[in-house]
């Protein structure tokens, strides 16, 4: 380590962000459930608009997005022109903490939290604001009280991930217009899909001029190997992420691919369905034998035990089981274990595996 040379401000305080693990030591036949990936995996439009894409590889890809902008437009009924896409919302995320907020400036999100509104904060040199939940719901009074003349972003996952709860658009809508004028609302859908008739804060963002919303191709869509995610937001901070973009940022294959997948909602549908009616039945298996879990607007549970201790041991129970999940220790959540719902087969291992294990203690 060089004394001299030091990178900026805030980056040494970034721990290293965790993927969910996928394999465990000697055991076969694993489910990954810690990703809340779809278990069924990419529509086949997705599929084959990746295989074709293979015959352009020489070639650079659009910069403008246009054909991938459209369709989103298309599919939602938005404004192609405020239309952003990204290699997963992720990007996006950086791109608004990089744009927006720098030394001194704050950037508001729960405790609860998605791990990367903390690290893009810190990578941009602003300073993270960590806010109370309510019994793990986002609390629009307690944001609203963390606010000031330095707050430039305020993040909400709604539906939130790791607790999959959610709040009213009226209480979202109370939150935007009670931010301090210099400050942006993002409200972050990577699991909007899963919500019935949910437009995930898109009314509120046509209505306003500091509300802008992230999604994603990563969850519901199947997707998250390849990368893609897009943003909508007034005018005015899409024109300032563009400037901040790379031209290139997005690679044929994941254009091509996005857009075949956006314009297949019978897959996104069966999907949403599938995970509806697989989410209650674990959610009621697992209550059943004492592990309650939050009503969860997501593709996974929120798995609650009586300590941190019956958390870990359970956790290890399911990995001998080959059952992989998430323990969620680092989302201030120590005694509980985020469950991807997976397909019906994976619903029943776990609610099997949980059953044994409260059994035996
Ligand atoms: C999974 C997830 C995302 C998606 O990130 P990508 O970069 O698009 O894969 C964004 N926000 C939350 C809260 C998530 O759980």
């Amino acid at each position: 380590m060089s004394e001299a040379i030091i990178p900026q401000p805030g980056i040494l305080d970034i721990a290293l962000y965790e993927g969910g693990k996928s394999k465990v030591a000697g055991v076969t036949n694993v489910v990954k459930l810690s990703s809340n990936e779809n278990p069924f995996g990419a529509s086949d439009r997705a599929k084959e608009a990746f295989q074709r894409a293979v015959h352009s590889l020489h070639r650079y890809p659009s910069t403008d997005h246009a054909g991938l902008r459209q369709a989103i437009a298309e599919v939602h009924g938005l404004d192609a022109g405020r239309v952003i896409c990204g290699v997963g919302s992720d990007e996006i995320i950086q791109m608004l903490a990089q744009a927006y907020a720098g030394p001194r400036d704050e950037v508001v999100f729960t405790e609860h939290g998605f791990l990367m509104y903390r690290i893009s904060a810190l990578a941009a040199g602003a300073t993270p604001v960590e806010v109370p939940e309510r019994e793990r719901v986002t609390d629009v009074d307690a944001i609203l009280r963390a606010c000031g003349p330095r707050t430039k972003l305020v993040f909400i996952a709604n539906p939130n991930n790791p607790t999959g709860t959610m709040i009213s658009p009226a209480e979202v809508a109370r939150l935007a217009a009670g931010l301090p004028r210099q400050a942006i609302l993002v409200l972050d859908g990577a699991y909007a899909e899963y919500v019935e008739d949910f437009d995930a804060g898109k009314a509120l963002v046509e209505a306003r001029e500091n509300v802008f919303m992230t999604r994603t191709f990563s969850k519901i869509y199947g997707l998250g190997g390849l990368r893609i995610g897009w943003g909508y937001g007034p005018k005015h901070i899409v024109d300032v992420l563009n400037r901040i973009r790379q031209p290139f940022n997005l690679s044929t294959a994941q254009l091509d691919t996005a857009e075949a997948a956006v314009r297949d909602q019978d897959w996104v549908a069966k999907s949403r369905g599938e995970n509806a009616r697989m989410r209650s039945w674990l959610a009621g298996a697992l209550a059943e034998v004492g592990v309650p879990s939050d009503v969860s607007a997501a593709n996974f549970i929120l798995a609650r035990f009586a300590s941190a201790e019956e958390a870990e041991a359970c956790d290890a129970w399911l990995q001998g089981e080959g059952l992989i999940v998430r323990r969620v220790s680092g989302y201030k959540l120590p005694n509980c274990l985020r469950i991807t719902v997976g397909d019906e087969a994976s619903c029943r291992r776990v609610a099997h595996a949980v059953t044994q294990f409260k059994a035996q203690r």
